[in-house]
């Protein structure tokens, strides 16, 4: 028997394994990539058949000289096999979420937790994984490999190597210009390209890390508390809540038919309605906003060895505490105080999946009282994030129906995916009215009025529609502290639209659902008078086009922290009554 089953095991030089290889990768694991190119407007006739079979030999050609340096007896398999099944881990997350492979993808996944990472683990995704890696890797190593002298075998490789950059030049040279049309018009492409993108991913995200061992940049070190807001016998709370994946469009503030903004309809805040992110993920907007670097001079390399905004409203004067119920503040908070409120859950609003932002409200309930030194608080939400939107809410915070009960969102149609999504907007306006009740603002609703609105009058209420919602009642004992709330959104995200889902998509070609993002500014009494804020001022700047450039400067300003590092012009609070 061993003899009979070693003579049906196929026997093949190195080359021919390598071709058979990136034939199998070019073709199998590269759907999405397909899609774009045979859905491109790429000439008529011929002339377009000529093109792709330009861009097949392209892929082809790279992928071989990738996979050359792993032909060496001992390396040649576990390299071909830890290929395939990257390779299929990265067509899952491409071909199903729209996703591309670049070093910001990379860092969420080397940055990511248990709990997140257990939110992708789906069955579509061991199917994938074992149909294009599993499958391919096990004929892999099936194959008998014939391996010639040392001398022979370098030949050959050298043969292999110039037949490949062959085929490029005659791609090059007949369709050079189709393709670098098709490129720039489709820039996702070098992004998708599987497994290039991972290659070229993976070299850039460890060049960026090789800023890891520099010393610590101090930044703002002349930070000092200016005369506009001094120090009282009530202390400043300013909250910063950030994220998580809002996009603007889904705010009926900012004019969506569905009322998934009730909770802050009787909240005097200031809606900022033309925000753009500084990137299309976590790991690149929250950084790039507290470095005060701007999303041009935006490295992450760089800011992961230099101080941020909380080092230097610590050294103007304040306490800052980073609440977090997200994955973390990826050092930002590293000399400020970091409380993750996962990790004494609470039974009732915390599961498996992890807790709702409500988590987050409990920690201020415990904390607000306690505090005797002018504060900065950042929330980092969990808000919206995807694609397991349905983990986000409570199930007595399911106005929009039918949703979508699972992380594969290909098995939902696209309005279940809304309605999720808009259940998890819903509740965010909840959280951030809890917020503001707790810093001491009296119109709020009761907690459940929301859903007896919505669930009275259907899923396109109007503003101020909603008499049943009972009237406003502030959350306990009014507070002994001047507090304000800034609240803005990491990234926006899509839903379906050109396609699209989730976020992440390279910043030149994001979609606005994607880079359009809430902000919103709430201030009480007191704190409007300490530092003589209008809001009826701030409100005329409403559709003023402002980012995520602009927040460093807005809370240096709002703290009265005077540094070189402020500019006056990125604080968009400047002239309503500031001084
Ligand atoms: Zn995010």
């Amino acid at each position: 028997m061993p003899a009979t089953f070693k003579s049906i095991r196929p026997v093949m030089g190195v080359n021919s394994l390598l071709l058979l290889v990136a034939a199998f990768l070019t073709v199998a694991a590269n759907g999405r990539f397909w899609g774009i190119v045979f859905a491109a407007d790429l000439g008529t006739g011929g002339h377009g058949l000529l093109v792709i079979a330009a861009v097949a030999a392209a892929l082809l050609s790279i992928t071989v000289l990738m996979l050359l340096p792993l032909s060496v007896p001992g390396l040649l398999k576990p390299g071909l096999v830890l290929v395939l099944l990257l390779a299929a881990g990265a067509a899952h997350f491409i071909g199903d979420f729209g996703a591309v492979i670049d070093r910001h993808a990379l860092a969420s996944v080397y940055e990511t937790d248990a709990r997140e990472a257990g939110e992708w683990f789906s069955l579509r995704m061991l199917t994938t994984i074992a149909l294009l890696g599993v499958a391919p890797a096990l004929l892999t190593c099936w194959v008998r490999i014939e391996w010639q002298r040392p001398l022979r075998e370098l030949f050959a490789r050298a043969k292999l190597a110039l037949a490949v950059l062959a085929a490029l030049a005659i791609a090059a040279v007949t369709c050079g210009k189709d393709v670098a049309s098709l490129l720039r018009n489709h820039m996702e492409l070098r992004h998708i390209a599987n497994p290039f993108a991972l290659l070229a991913a993976q070299l850039s995200y460890l060049d960026h890390a090789r800023n890891d061992g520099r010393p610590l940049e101090q930044i703002g070190t002349d930070a000092r508390r200016g005369s506009a807001l001094p120090p009282g016998p009530r202390p400043v709370v300013l909250v910063l809540a950030i994220g998580e994946s809002a996009r603007a469009a889904s705010l009926d503030l900012n004019g969506y038919t569905r009322d998934t903004d009730v909770s802050l309809h009787p909240v005097p805040v200031v809606n900022f309605r033309n925000v753009r992110s500084c990137g299309t993920n976590t790991a690149t907007s929250v950084p790039c906003m507290f470095s005060g670097l701007g999303r041009k001079r935006y490295d992450d390399g760089i800011v992961k060895r230099r101080e941020n905004l909380l080092d230097v409203l610590m050294r103007g004067g304040y306490d800052a505490i980073w609440l977090d119920n997200n994955t973390g503040s990826k050092g930002l908070a590293k000399r400020a105080k970091e409380i993750h409120v996962g990790s004494a859950p609470d039974p009732d609003i915390c599961n498996a999946e992890g807790c709702y932002d409500e988590a987050l409200l409990r920690e201020l309930d415990r904390l607000l009282p306690i505090i005797r030194r002018d504060t900065v608080i950042v929330l980092h939400l969990l808000g919206s994030h995807g694609p397991a939107y349905y983990a986000r809410y409570p199930e007595r915070f399911a106005a929009f129906k039918p949703e979508c009960k699972t992380n594969e969102l290909q098995r939902c149609s696209d309005q279940q995916i809304r309605n999720t999504y808009d259940n998890t907007v819903l509740y965010t306006s909840y959280v951030l009215s809890g917020i503001v009740a707790r810093l001491g603002e009296r119109r709020v609703l009761p907690a459940d009025a929301p859903i007896r609105c919505l669930a009275a009058r259907g899923h396109a209420v109007r503003p101020g529609q909603c008499p049943e919602m009972g009237a406003p009642a502030a959350h306990g004992a009014v507070p002994n502290f001047d507090a304000a709330m800034l609240y803005v959104s990491d990234h926006g995200e899509s839903l379906g639209e050109h396609g699209l889902y989730l976020h992440g998509a390279p910043y030149a070609i994001a979609p606005d659902e994607q880079t359009l993002v809430p902000m919103l500014f709430w201030t009480s009494q007191g704190f409007a008078a300490r530092r003589k804020l209008d809001s009826e001022c701030l409100r005329g700047r409403a559709d003023a086009p402002l980012s995520h450039d602009h927040f460093f400067h807005i809370v240096l300003g709002l703290t009265n922290v005077q540094t070189v590092l402020y500019r006056r012009q990125l604080d968009a609070f400047v002239g309503c009554g500031m001084g």
